[in-house]
């Protein structure tokens, strides 16, 4: 069973459009599909915004629905310069900008007995890697920064990008990090650029959600292409 997940019901929309649903089954306040793509078993949801609501449904695929991997899809603000709207980017590790015990000696993002960055699934970007090669699409590879705040200001960003080095901010993948860790559950990141997460992005976030997702959606499906393919030899 391949857990898929997103936030938002615009992220998750162009995927179910792709998939055939066998089931629909309303649990804790939320919709999962259980659905088939070729031969592979799908359980499919999105969360709602933010880390709590990433953190509930990446537990319930697994522990509910028995998902054995991850795979995300959704929207990002963009850090790194060469970051364009509509573009592909997959996370090395995320991580949670918004934690903070660091008046206690703790670097920024640590939790004690946690840990700063969550690594992703190097087997399922090897995957998105092939997938890009083969059809020529441009797809960036770096860590990506989550907490519960839409960054809408170049001053916090770039406070991001020194402080994690990160290419990417959204609200879920350090979330969902920490629960695939800790389950010991492969987890895959991918993320489409809605905006420059500088003063704007809200209006750009409103006006390329529905295409960013849509481009993050697909190259998931190619994901699902080659998953097949490689089952298959
Ligand atoms: N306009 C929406 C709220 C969007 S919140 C509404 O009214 O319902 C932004 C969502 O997209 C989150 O799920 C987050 O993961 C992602 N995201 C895109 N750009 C972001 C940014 N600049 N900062 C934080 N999250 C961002």
């Amino acid at each position: 069973m391949i857990g898929i997940m997103c936030a938002m019901r615009e992220e998750l929309e162009p995927i179910l459009e792709k998939v055939k649903i066998e089931k629909e089954i309303d649990y804790a306040r939320n919709r999962y599909y259980i659905a088939k793509y070729k031969d592979l078993d799908l359980v499919l949801a999105y969360s709602k915004i933010g880390k709590v609501n990433a953190a509930t449904t990446a537990t319930i695929l697994i522990e509910k629905f028995g998902a054995k991997k991850i795979l995300f899809s959704g929207v990002a603000g963009a850090i790194d310069s060469d970051l364009k709207i509509g573009d592909l980017i997959i996370a090395t590790k995320t991580c949670q900008h918004d934690v903070d015990l660091t008046v206690f000696g703790y670097e920024p993002g640590f939790i004690p007995e946690s840990k700063v960055f969550f690594e992703c699934d190097e087997k399922l970007n090897n995957i998105a890697k092939n997938v890009a090669k083969k059809l020529g699409i441009k797809l960036k590879e770096g860590i990506i920064a989550s907490g519960d705040q839409f960054i809408h200001s170049k001053e916090r960003k770039e406070w991001i990008a020194k402080t994690f080095k990160a290419s990417a901010i959204e609200m879920e993948g350090g979330a969902v990090g920490c629960v695939t860790w800790t389950l010991g559950v492969p987890f895959f990141m991918l993320r489409s650029i809605s905006d420059s997460a500088e003063e704007g992005a809200g209006v750009d976030f409103d006006e390329f959600l529905e295409e960013s997702s849509k481009i993050s959606a697909e190259f998931l499906i190619e994901m699902l292409n080659e998953i097949v393919n490689e089952k298959m030899s």
